[in-house]
């Protein structure tokens, strides 16, 4: 993108180490804009993981994956194995309003709203409040242990521990009711599975946001390895005016240098920065655009009566003076096509048959020859009704022959239904002409027969027998 090259640095590849161990981060406190919009949203999506598992709708719980029943509960609606490409295709949205997001902010959705990050800011914040600033961290750090430094450290733990249980327990919930996994947890009758990711799930979250912090989002998340296809040079980064800035160098507050940039090389753009880089080495791919250096920044500008925006949210044309526009075709096209594909997944949901129905024919004997000469098969059908209100449903059948229903044509299914009614096909012998007779099994809503599903089938004739 830019034109500017980090230097390059020689290295001998018979004495250079490929492993490098990870050098701790120490990250400073910051105030300002940006860390109050990451503050406000990370409360609201953390208030929105831990409140939506509580929320009852028609008795049961609002949002509830049902994996043993394979129902997925989503307010009002509930989706069915038979929804997988209706899934699919919700996920697809999803990913591009990633993309849509990435063209014009960057990775905005990693420095504000991915779990990763907003987890890792809560460990950070319980860190600060167990064992004090940056600065007292680093100097402890190099300190024998004390039984002060003990207390702190053990009570850090204790509060990520806590973190990551309830995390834990409320990705469970969503999955086995909530309101009964806790109790159950209590007295020790949780399932195998629960128990395993429970552990599992307190684990990750511990090791995530107390330990591995920002290796995650560097070696782990694929998101990061392709985002900057994504990028151009009217992507919204959060850049330093090297322009503005270079060359850097300290100077006391209130006196004038002709000679000098406006960065003062104070170095607490890097020492507030998550994943420890220097943005004024320019775009990195390791930048999750948090924007904790731009509040940084501006807080040491303002204190030296300089204009804030060393650091901030531009793009690559306007630092280099060239026309930038934020609005642009690609950007409207990602916008279009979104809106496009949300409204044809309304429209899928709105018109979805809410019911199926699945034919399976009797397996130890296709046909048989009553005493009074007709044939007959015998089938077991399962009827599904995909609302959670009881619906009451027709069922007739289609053939090329006369066939007789011998079954109940009409009946009531109860909300959420999964229900199996054996029943039998009976014809005259002399009307079957062929070994195999096609046949469909048509059931529709009573009140609106419009609205119904088929499933084809067969009818075996006398020659098979
Ligand atoms: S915070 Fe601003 S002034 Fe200080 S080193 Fe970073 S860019 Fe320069
Ligand atoms: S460089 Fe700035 S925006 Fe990027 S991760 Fe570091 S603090 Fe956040």
């Amino acid at each position: 993108m830019s034109d500017d090259r980090i230097a390059a640095v020689q290295v001998d590849p018979q004495s250079t180490d490929l492993y490098a161990s990870r050098e701790k981060i120490y990250v400073r406190r910051v105030k300002g804009l940006y860390r109050a919009l990451r503050l406000y949203g990370g409360a609201f999506l953390f208030a929105l993981y831990f409140g939506v598992v509580w929320l009852q709708w028609n008795g049961r719980q609002a949002v509830w994956f049902d994996l043993p029943s394979r129902e997925f509960h989503i307010f009002g609606l509930t989706l069915w194995p038979q929804d997988f490409t209706l899934l699919t295709f919700a996920l697809i949205i999803c990913a591009f309003g990633l993309f849509f997001i990435t063209v014009f902010a960057g990775r905005v959705w990693c420095g504000y709203a991915c779990p990763q990050s907003v987890w890792t800011w809560i460990y950070m914040f319980i860190e600060e409040k167990t064992e004090g600033p940056r600065n007292v961290r680093i100097r402890q750090d190099k300190q024998k242990l004390t039984q002060k430094l003990l207390a702190q450290r053990t009570a850090k733990h204790v509060l990520w521990l806590i973190v990551a249980l309830a995390t834990a327990i409320t990705f469970v919930g969503y999955f086995a009711p909530i309101r009964e996994l806790i109790p159950n947890l209590f007295t020790l009758q949780i399932s195998g599975w629960a128990a395993f990711w429970l552990f599992f799930f307190t684990a990750a979250t511990y090791i995530n946001a107390g330990w591995m912090r920002e290796q995650v989002c560097i070696y782990m998340c694929p998101y990061a390895r392709f985002q900057s296809v994504m990028f151009d040079a009217d992507t919204l980064v959060v850049s330093y005016d090297k322009n503005r800035g270079e060359p850097r160098g300290s100077r006391k507050r209130g006196v004038e240098v002709s000679d000098k940039g406006d960065c003062i090389d104070c170095q607490i753009c890097v020492q507030v920065c998550p994943t420890g880089i220097d943005i004024r080495n320019g775009l990195q791919y390791e930048c999750i655009t948090c924007a904790a250096c731009i509040d940084a920044c501006d807080d040491v500008m303002n204190k030296m009566g300089y204009e804030p925006g060393l650091i901030r949210y531009t793009t690559e044309n306007a630092l280099n003076g060239k026309p930038t526009k934020i609005l642009r075709p690609r950007l409207f096209g990602y916008g279009a096509l979104m809106v496009l594909m949300i409204g044809i997944l309304a429209a899928w949901i709105s018109l979805r048959v809410p019911l199926d129905i699945d034919v399976m024919r009797e397996r130890d004997q296709l046909s048989r020859v009553l005493s009074d000469g007709r044939i007959e098969n015998v089938y077991t059908l399962q009827l599904l009704n995909m609302t959670e209100r009881p619906q009451t449903v027709n069922l007739l059948i289609e053939s090329d022959i006369e066939i007789s229903f011998i079954g109940p044509t009409t009946l009531t299914l109860d909300g959420s239904a999964n229900q199996t009614l054996p029943v039998r096909l009976v014809a005259e012998g002399d009307d079957i002409t062929l070994p195999v007779h096609d046949v469909d099994f048509i059931m529709s809503l009573a009140d609106d027969p419009d609205t119904s599903v088929k499933q084809e089938s067969r009818f075996i004739g006398r020659s098979n027998l």
